[in-house]
C-alpha cells in the first residue's frame, strides 16, 4: 500500500488549529464558519485541479521547482510558483469557493517561500484584507495561510497591518491606479522589545503595490523588512 508523505499537515489536524486561533467573526457568520469546518472534518477531500482524491492539491499539481523571485521597490519577493495551472485552481478554490482544506497545502507552499528568503529570527506577517472581503470569506483566508507557514517554519505570525482607510478591489486597475489606491493606506504596529525583522506574506503577488506600501509602513514603524514571500506570483502587468 502507498505511503502518504509526511508533511507539516500531520503534526496537527489544521482544521482543529484553525478553529482554536480564528479571527473574530461577527455571529452571524460564526455559524456558516462552523458548518463549513464541520463539512472540511467529515467529507473526504479531492485535488481541486485534477480530481485525484489523494490530496486537496496533489504533488502533481504543486509547483515543485524552483521559487519565482522578483525585486518590488528595493522589496524581495518570493513566491511558490507562477499563478497559472494547479497553483491558480488551488487558490481560486481557496478564495472564492471557500474551499478550507486548501489552507493546509497552499499554506505549506507559503511556507517554502518564506524559507526562500533565508536568513532567521524575523516574525510574519500578512498583508491586511479589507473587512468586507473577509467576512464574504468567512474569515481572514489570508491569516490562515500565514498561521500554517508559521507553524510549518517554527516562526511567529503577528497581525501587523491593519487598512486605514476602504480601498477599491485592485483587479481592473493598472499599476499605477492599484499604487494610487493603496497610497498611504496601511499602517504598522511598532516591534515588541527584542523584535526587528519582518516578512510580509501575500497570496498572490501581482503589481506588488500591496508588498510596497505594507513595506512602506512597516519600516516607518521601525521594522527591517527581510522580504516579501507569496504563493504565487503573476508577470509584471
Ligand atoms: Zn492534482
Amino acid at each position: 500500500m502507498a505511503r502518504r508523505r509526511r508533511t507539516c499537515s500531520s503534526r496537527s489536524h489544521p482544521q482543529v488549529a484553525w478553529l482554536a486561533a480564528r479571527p473574530r467573526a461577527c455571529p452571524g457568520n460564526l455559524a456558516r464558519m462552523l458548518i463549513a469546518d464541520l463539512l472540511d472534518l467529515i467529507l473526504p477531500s479531492s485535488c481541486v485541479a485534477c480530481g485525484n482524491p489523494m490530496a486537496a492539491l496533489c504533488p502533481s499539481c504543486a509547483p515543485r521547482g524552483e521559487l519565482v523571485s522578483r525585486e518590488i521597490r528595493g522589496v524581495t519577493v518570493t513566491a511558490a510558483g507562477e499563478y497559472r495551472d494547479g497553483l491558480r485552481a488551488g487558490l481560486l478554490a481557496y478564495k472564492e469557493r471557500n474551499r478550507r482544506d486548501l489552507a493546509e497545502p497552499l499554506g505549506e507552499l507559503l511556507a517554502r517561500a518564506v524559507d526562500g528568503l533565508g536568513g532567521e529570527g524575523y516574525v510574519l506577517t500578512p498583508v491586511p484584507s479589507a473587512r468586507r472581503s473577509a467576512r464574504g470569506r468567512g474569515g481572514d483566508h489570508m491569516f490562515r495561510l500565514g498561521r500554517v507557514a508559521a507553524r510549518c517554519g517554527a516562526r511567529q505570525l503577528r497581525p501587523l497591518l491593519t487598512l486605514t482607510r476602504s480601498v477599491q478591489d485592485s483587479a481592473g486597475l493598472d499599476v499605477v491606479e492599484r499604487r494610487r489606491n493603496l497610497a498611504l493606506a496601511i499602517r504598522a504596529r511598532s516591534p515588541r522589545a527584542g523584535e526587528r525583522g519582518v516578512v510580509i506574506v501575500d497570496d498572490i503577488v501581482t503589481s506588488g503595490a500591496t508588498v510596497a506600501e505594507a513595506a512602506r509602513a512597516l519600516t516607518a514603524a521601525g521594522w527591517h523588512v527581510r522580504g516579501a514571500a507569496a504563493v504565487a506570483s503573476t508577470p509584471l502587468q
